[in-house]
C-alpha cells in the first residue's frame, strides 16, 4: 500500500505557512513504514528539533482505479478516518529553500500516525465533516471538509491521473491552520465530530 498526502489544501493554513495557493492539488507520498497504528505513543526522533503535528481526514481505497473521473470518485473509497501527517518543519524549510523535495521531512518513520476508520455510509455528506485535534486538552486544530480547496473527488481523480490506486491505500486530505510543534509529555487526541478515533502520545 501506499500513502498519499495533499499538501495546501486549507487557505488558512496555505496563509500561517506563507504558501502559495496551488491551481492544482499538490501531493506526496510517505513510505508504510511511516503508518504508527493501535494509539502507539510518537518518539521524538534525533534528527529533528521542530516535528509539528498536522491533523487530516484521510480516505481508504476501496478498488483500483485509474484515470478516475470525478463523478465516480466517491466509490473509490469506503472509510474515513483522521491521522497526522507529522512533519519535520526545521528540514522540511531547508528542502522548500534548496528546492529539494520533502521526503526525509515527512516520509520518516512513524510519521503517519492513523486511528479507527469510520464507514463513508455513516456520513450523510462527505463534504461536510467537522474534525479537530486537541493538544494537552486544548483544541488546536478545528475545521470542515468544505473547506478544502480541492475536495475528495478532486483529489482523486487528479492523484489518479498519475498514479494507479489500490486497494487499502490512505489518502491524508490536508490539514487546516493551527499546526504547531510537540514536545516530549505532550498528548494528541483526534476527533471526527464528536468521536475520537487517534490517541497519540509524545515520548
Ligand atoms: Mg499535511
Amino acid at each position: 500500500m501506499k500513502i498519499i498526502c495533499i499538501g495546501r489544501n486549507y487557505r488558512e493554513h496555505i496563509k500561517e505557512l506563507n504558501s502559495p495557493i496551488p491551481s492544482t492539488p499538490v501531493f506526496f507520498l510517505k513510505p508504510d513504514t511511516s503508518l504508527l497504528i493501535r494509539n502507539r505513543p510518537f518518539f521524538l526522533p534525533g534528527f529533528s528539533k521542530e516535528i509539528h503535528y498536522e491533523a487530516e481526514l484521510v480516505l481508504k481505497i476501496c478498488k483500483v482505479g485509474k484515470n478516475i473521473q470525478e463523478k465516480y470518485a466517491h466509490t473509490y473509497f469506503d472509510q474515513i478516518g483522521i491521522g497526522l501527517d507529522f512533519t519535520a518543519r526545521d528540514l522540511q524549510n531547508i528542502s522548500k529553500q534548496q528546492g529539494l523535495p520533502w521526503l526525509i521531512s515527512k516520509g520518516f518513520d512513524n510519521a503517519a500516525p492513523i486511528g479507527k476508520f469510520l464507514p463513508k455510509s455513516q456520513f450523510e455528506d462527505t463534504g461536510n465533516i467537522n474534525f479537530h485535534l486537541v493538544l494537552n486538552g486544548e483544541i488546536v486544530q478545528k475545521a470542515n471538509s468544505s473547506e478544502m480547496i480541492f475536495s475528495f473527488d478532486d483529489i482523486i481523480a487528479y492523484i489518479s491521473h498519475f498514479i494507479t490506486l489500490k486497494t487499502g491505500d490512505l489518502i491524508f486530505t490536508g490539514t487546516p491552520s493551527g499546526v504547531g510543534p510537540v514536545k516530549q509529555g505532550d498528548k494528541l487526541e483526534a476527533y471526527i465530530e464528536n468521536e475520537r478515533l487517534l490517541k497519540c502520545d509524545v515520548k
